[in-house]
């Protein structure tokens, strides 16, 4: 869940009602240039706005997402600022970000990039997300379709592990097709692919894509988390489940094609599990699914 920074009794609430990972960006950690860019309004309290998954912690939602917007403000002082929160999150409740997501400034209706002289180049953005990943190793990272098809593949290699596809920004966008006039998108699509074709060329690239929420699903949040995490047991998870809700999307969603791939790629990968208690359970699942069972997982 994505909404603007609140109070202790809205975010107790938010996690009364389940839910997942709860996401704010920050935009920029440069005090200075955040009050520049928010000079009034709900966001315009830096303090109020920064401290916003304290508050969320405090209230017991014990999965958040860190961002910030690179380009905005010197990517230098952005990236120590969110190495910084995932030290302080630690600290404070043992429990880092569930994830860090990574936009770069983009061209949107009412926004032209060239005016932000903090732009960032290709090259410098894949080093971002390297050094992202070794200094806080057990996050998830996001990119979104901000970035190119290529872009894409070059930051997948080095330590992305969750990306959208066939998104829509403008509003409703995904109830009725986005006319091309459409100027309520929050940002310019660079990567304007299907589902069915990213999920394919993931899988080309020798990735297996998953569609698992298994740990929200079993209560496997903050603290437990992070130690399934941090000693490496959530392979025995993550592997099977990944291949178990492969093997649904391509039942379910996918083209001739895409599910000749994913069928191939689930084969070879159930060889590789480890555990062999394991192994059995994911193969016998997965032909339950293929006989219109679902909802699986470890
Ligand atoms: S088991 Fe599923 S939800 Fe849990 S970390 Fe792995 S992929 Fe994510």
């Amino acid at each position: 869940m994505n909404i603007a920074a609140t109070t202790v009794e809205n975010y107790r609430k938010l996690k009364e009602v389940g839910i997942g990972t709860y996401i704010l960006f920050q935009e920029t950690y440069n005090k200075e240039s955040y009050e520049k860019l928010h000079p009034t309004g709900p966001k315009s309290d830096y303090a109020y706005h920064t401290e916003a998954m304290d508050r969320a912690m405090e209230a017991g939602i014990d999965d958040v997402g860190l961002g910030v917007l690179f380009g905005l403000n010197n990517y230098r002082y952005d990236f120590t600022g969110i190495i910084m929160h995932a030290e302080h999150l630690e600290a404070y409740k043992g429990v880092g970000p569930h994830t860090i997501s990574v936009p770069r400034v983009r061209r949107a209706d009412d926004i032209d990039p060239d005016v932000f002289d903090n732009g960032i180049s290709d090259e410098t953005f894949a080093k971002i997300v390297a050094c992202l990943r070794i200094a806080v190793p057990y996050t998830g990272m996001i990119v979104s379709t901000r970035e190119s098809q290529e872009s894409r593949e070059k930051v997948l290699k080095l330590g992305i592990s969750q990306i959208s596809g066939g998104s829509r920004t403008s509003v409703g966008g995904y109830v009725t097709e986005e006319a091309p006039e459409d100027n309520s998108a929050q940002f310019d699509v660079s990567d304007n692919r299907t589902l069915d074709e990213v999920v394919n060329w993931l899988m080309k690239l020798n990735f297996i894509p998953s569609f698992c929420t298994a740990c929200y699903r079993e209560g496997r949040t903050g603290d437990r988390f992070m130690t399934l995490l941090k000693n490496r047991q959530i392979i025995n998870c993550c592997h099977p489940n990944a291949l178990m809700t492969l093997k649904e999307y391509l039942e379910d969603y996918a083209s001739v094609e895409t599910k000749a791939i994913g069928d191939a790629l689930i084969e070879e990968e159930l060889k590789r599990i480890t555990n062999p208690i394991v192994m059995e359970k994911a193969t016998e699942y997965i032909k339950n699914i293929h006989s219109g069972k679902r909802d699986f997982r470890f």
